[in-house]
């Protein structure tokens, strides 16, 4: 291993991941050193706007500075128990992450795919302990064009090949439905069904938006059908759509929302399941666990994520700001966008392909300074962080018109 003398270039920098890094990603050529709100800064020192946000794990922006003092704070005092002991920053991080969901119970674990995994395990469980399914014969029903994660179990209910081929066998007991189709979700629900498992909006998708009335009737019809309605919020949660929840947007209340992401704070990872006593009770000790879940570090930052949600302030940036992206792309329709979905700061944009992919324009965007992910084809996702100013996010609208239409 040689160590260069001087500090290495960006170009350098990517070039050295190749051989020692397995391929699973394919960033965009920018290496990021520092950041601080909805900025970030590359090795050379250029700036860029993150209009990504972490995939909304940084509604916040980043280094938010009550959410780093408060880690600060932590690491000062004690990081780690395990749930082996207790600790004193459980509690309160519970009490308040159910009062701000409008749930009973938590159930702390660290990334999403754990969330969703700990999601899958409660329903099934509540579905032989509740409902009296027969053992080993449960089914849950989940939508196409899905993403919960990457774990075994995740990956084989999806419908995205590449998310899928070649990791086989599945788990089996789940049944994929289209998205967004009321008909299709009842046709598939029966006596074996422990719960419906979907995304109140379908970020990876595109940021696919079901129509009104949607989640209202899976709400309804779940209740009807005696299974659970389980929520993936773990990117559409948390601020980003202008409401604490997405399920919010049709007052709609699930069994169980999954949380991850902004939970965190873009300092850690920390996921929960959130759901009433009735459905998460059925958990005893020993069943399921996780040896970082609910640590106190991830609790200290979880409250003050909690903290900062409970003032509204970010749920209302989101809603007005998210007026002002939709009147940005509106002016954009047939110059350069196709169409687009949004709601609160959270768009999926569909660019006409004859301009180029999705990652084309990503890397066009990438040099006049904005940073974006493109999702399937020509399609980009917008998600910048709640804390961004209505100048910054006109300016960035301004540059996406200028690539657009050069
Ligand atoms: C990101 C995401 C996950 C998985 O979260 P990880 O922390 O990457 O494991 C699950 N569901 C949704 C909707 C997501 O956006």
């Amino acid at each position: 291993m040689t160590t260069p003398a001087h500090p290495r270039t960006s170009d350098e920098l990517i070039r050295a991941e190749e051989p020692v890094l397995a391929h699973n990603y394919h960033p965009l050529p920018v290496v990021v050193a520092r950041a601080e709100g909805v900025w970030m800064e590359d090795v050379e020192g250029r700036r860029y706007l993150d209009l990504l946000a972490g995939y909304s794990a940084l509604n916040f922006g980043h280094r938010h500075p009550a959410l780093v003092a408060a880690a600060h704070r932590q690491l000062d005092r004690l990081t780690l128990t395990s749930r082996a002991f207790h600790n004193d920053r459980l509690a309160p991080f519970a009490e308040r992450l159910a009062a701000l969901t409008g749930t009973d119970m938590v159930l702390p674990m660290n990334t999403g795919a754990e969330a969703v995994e700990s999601g899958i395990k409660v329903a099934r469980k509540w579905a032989y302990d509740v409902k009296g399914v027969p053992a080993d014969t449960a089914t849950i029903v989940v939508a196409a064009g899905n993403f919960h994660g990457r774990t075994t179990t995740l990956v084989g209910f999806s419908t995205d090949e590449t998310a899928r081929a070649g990791f086989g066998p599945f788990a089996p007991g789940f049944r994929v439905v289209p998205y967004n189709d009321l008909a299709a979700l009842e046709a598939a629900v029966d006596g074996t069904t422990a719960a419906v498992l979907i995304e109140p909006i379908q970020g990876e998708a595109g940021v696919l938006i079901p129509d009104d009335g949607y989640l209202a009737g899976v709400r309804e019809l779940t209740r009807r059908a005696g299974c659970l309605f389980v929520a993936d919020e773990i990117q559409s949660g948390l601020g980003r759509t202008g409401h604490t929840l997405a399920v919010d947007h049709e007052a709609v209340v699930p069994d169980v929302v999954l949380l991850g992401k902004a939970l965190g704070g873009g300092i850690v990872p920390v996921s929960a399941v959130a759901g009433r006593r009735e459905v998460l009770g059925v958990l005893h000790p020993g069943e399921h666990g996780s040896t970082f879940g609910g640590n106190p570090l991830a609790a200290a930052v979880g409250t003050a994520v909690v903290e900062l949600l409970e003032t509204g302030e970010f749920q209302r940036r989101a809603a007005e700001l998210g007026v002002v992206l939709r009147e940005g792309l509106t002016a954009l329709v047939g110059r350069g966008v196709v169409g687009f979905r949004a709601r609160g700061l959270w768009a999926g944009v569909d660019v006409d392909p004859a301009l180029g992919t999705g990652r084309d324009l990503s890397e066009r965007l990438m040099r006049e300074g904005l940073l974006v992910k493109d999702t399937h084809g020509s399609t980009i996702r917008l998600a910048p962080p709640l804390t961004i100013t209505e100048d910054e996010l006109r300016g960035a609208l301004g540059t996406l018109e200028k690539v657009l239409t050069a």
